[in-house]
């Protein structure tokens, strides 16, 4: 498709996802690494800048590679964190914060770790995935004050078990409350925003097809048509950053 064919395809979706948002009294969005890629995080799928292209998965992000190597696994989140601080959110961030008033109920599900939605302004975010700006202990979970920096071991608890970053690695449960509130929250609200996430990674899968079994209309971004794009109603095919620039400017008054 030449330019203008995209530039008149992404208008169109733009206004679509508009008119569902105008209406919309209560919302639901769910993040996932894509919404950070233009912040400089990259995402875990990217074939040439995922994380996992260069990284195995098994050792770094499951309990068990953190018994195997404890220190290589404290000390690789302690260089995730360092990227991830330096990171400021865009303008898409702060364009979701600035649409969250003027919903009678807006809940934000991510699935990233960074707390950038956070930094931007948006309150009621839900971190599906946890947080690498916290630490928790490796054996009981309890959170911890430790910051997460480099180390030629990981710092114990108080209890002697290492402490650990506070994200769910693979093979790990997500919090029941959480997932009960998504379905809660899916099943009652008027709009679903999908943005940034591959959609291969439970539960962002299960959240649009929850949406498409209550009657939700399902509003997508990505750049690329992902398995979830057959279930939008709007696909807006770009980068989080421009599509959610373009959507809070035409929400607003006098727009
Ligand atoms: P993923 O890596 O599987 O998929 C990323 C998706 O983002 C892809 O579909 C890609 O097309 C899309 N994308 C790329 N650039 C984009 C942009 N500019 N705007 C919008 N979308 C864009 O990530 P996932 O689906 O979130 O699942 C993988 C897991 O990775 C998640 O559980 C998450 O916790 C974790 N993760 C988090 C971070 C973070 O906190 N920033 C970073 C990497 C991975």
């Amino acid at each position: 498709m030449n330019t203008t064919g995209r530039d008149r395809q992404f208008d169109h979706a733009v206004a679509r996802a508009v008119v569902l948002l105008a209406r919309a009294r209560r919302v639901v969005v769910t993040t996932g690494a894509g919404m950070s890629k233009e912040s400089g995080i990259p995402t875990f799928r990217d074939a040439q800048t995922g994380l996992w292209a260069k990284y195995d998965p098994e050792t770094l992000a499951t309990r068990e590679g953190f018994r195997r190597n404890p220190s290589l696994v404290w000390n690789w989140y302690a260089g995730r964190r360092a990227i991830i601080e330096q990171a400021r959110p865009h303008e898409g961030h702060v364009a979701l914060a600035r649409i969250e008033p003027r919903f009678e109920s807006f809940h934000l599900f991510t699935q990233n770790i960074d707390g950038l939605h956070v930094a931007a302004g948006s309150k009621n975010v839900i971190e599906l995935h946890g947080s690498i700006l916290r630490t928790k202990c490796f054996d009981a979970g309890h959170p911890s004050r430790e910051p997460l920096r480099e180390a030629k071991t990981p710092p114990r608890c108080s209890c002697g078990s290492f402490l650990r970053p506070d994200v769910v690695w693979f093979g790990e449960m997500l919090n029941p409350d959480h997932l009960d509130l998504a379905a809660d929250t899916i099943e009652a609200c008027d709009v679903l925003l999908v943005v940034g996430t591959s959609g291969l990674v439970y539960p962002a899968a299960g959240f649009a097809e929850a949406a498409v079994r209550a009657g939700v209309p399902v509003i997508e971004i990505n750049p690329e048509p992902t398995p979830l794009s057959r279930l939008a109603d709007v696909m807006i095919l770009s980068g989080a950053r421009t599509a959610l620039m373009e959507m809070e400017q035409r929400l607003s008054p006098g727009a």
